[in-house]
């Protein structure tokens, strides 16, 4: 891997985004990101690595120095079509309807005067629930904090199912929890058990997500809203019957009390896997379910021509400057090897 991770580091640097614009044809880029804070949150701070707001205000301006930002509805207009515009575009969106959307995402997008989406969970608005995965990041913070006892461990060793392997240690348990999915979420909820840890408590005293006066709020700005499923599963391990639910009912959700004439949705986590049949149904000919829906795989293109992919802009310590020209790279080595287009059987 260490040559192509160097031929990728040259081009890099060598290439500037214009360079990588024209080379590629891809002038639409969709940067998202989820939250930005300067506090430690300890439901995320377990799962990946979020900006502060100085990193994402220079963020924003290396990204407002080759593309210009764009709305929803634009993007609409365009059905997903970068030649559409007549210069490179962004349109910026933030997953999960967490609380940092509208205290510190908005102010700062308003005062630049850059729109975005702000794509939310159906289950989880007014602090209703909790995304499993925050869950573990809590219970991997408490056992990051405090020694676990011989009783604790014990308790943990016997939630474990029959033949499968016993935890011995905190770095053993870490490891189990970083294991468990959306169809674990039972044994998450037992762990937190174990260790006390009551998530009714640290929604009401830390309120993670938005209300719905904090995303009425976002829309009667002029920011657009989007569903992101229900309570955020992994879309490739359910069935389509589950699959179609969790993207209608939370597109309803949003239409219904935020009162959009526009539907759009994100996939929780990632669109891989998700089968050919889903997106029939999604973009059924006479009745679409959506007019635009968007995965995380960069800047790949999909068959289905108003389902855009976005980059993942959290996670690592690059720039936006240097995550897109990554994204641009893997664009161009991807088109070379005529792999840029997403699969789906
Ligand atoms: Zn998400």
């Amino acid at each position: 891997m260490q040559p192509v991770k160097n031929l990728l580091g040259q081009l890099g640097r060598q290439f500037s985004i214009p360079m990588f614009i024209a080379k590629t044809g891809k002038q639409l880029i969709l940067p998202f990101y989820h939250t930005i804070s300067n506090n430690y949150l300890p439901h995320i701070a377990h799962l990946y690595r979020y900006n502060n707001e100085a990193e994402f205000e220079r963020d924003l301006d290396l990204m407002l120095k080759h593309f210009e930002p764009i709305t929803l509805q634009e993007l609409i207009d365009s059905e997903g079509n970068g030649a559409y515009f007549s210069k490179p575009s962004m349109h910026l969106s933030f997953d999960d309807g967490l609380r940092e959307c509208s205290e510190i995402i908005a102010p700062i997008l308003l005062r630049k005067g850059i729109p975005a989406t702000f794509f939310v969970n159906s289950g989880f608005v007014d602090n209703r629930g909790l995304l499993y995965r925050f869950k573990v990041s809590l219970i991997m913070d408490k056992i990051q904090k405090t020694e676990i006892s011989n009783g604790e461990l014990a308790a943990i060793k016997a939630l474990m199912p029959e033949g499968a392997r016993k935890p011995n240690n905190t770095d053993a348990i870490k490891k189990l929890l970083g294991k468990l999915g959306y169809e674990h979420q039972f044994v998450i909820n037992q762990i937190a058990d174990v260790f006390e840890l009551d998530f009714g408590v640290f929604l009401r005293n830390q309120k993670p997500y938005m209300t719905k006066t904090q995303i009425r709020q976002l829309a009667q700005s002029g920011f657009t809203i989007g569903a992101h499923s229900i309570d955020h599963p992994m879309y490739y391990k359910l069935d389509i019957v589950e699959q179609l639910e969790q993207t209608t009912e939370s597109l309803h959700y949003v239409q219904e009390v935020f009162q959009v004439p526009y539907r759009v949705f994100a996939f929780p986590f990632t669109d891989h896997r998700v089968s050919a049949r889903f997106f029939d149904e999604l973009y059924n000919q006479g009745e679409p379910l959506v007019d635009l829906s968007f995965g995380t795989a960069g800047l790949k293109t999909d068959l289905n021509a108003k389902h855009l992919q976005r980059i993942p802009m959290d996670g690592g310590k690059l720039n936006a400057e240097q995550i897109i020209k990554t994204a641009y790279t893997a664009s161009l080595v991807q088109q070379t090897l005529g792999i840029n287009e997403v699969k789906r059987h």
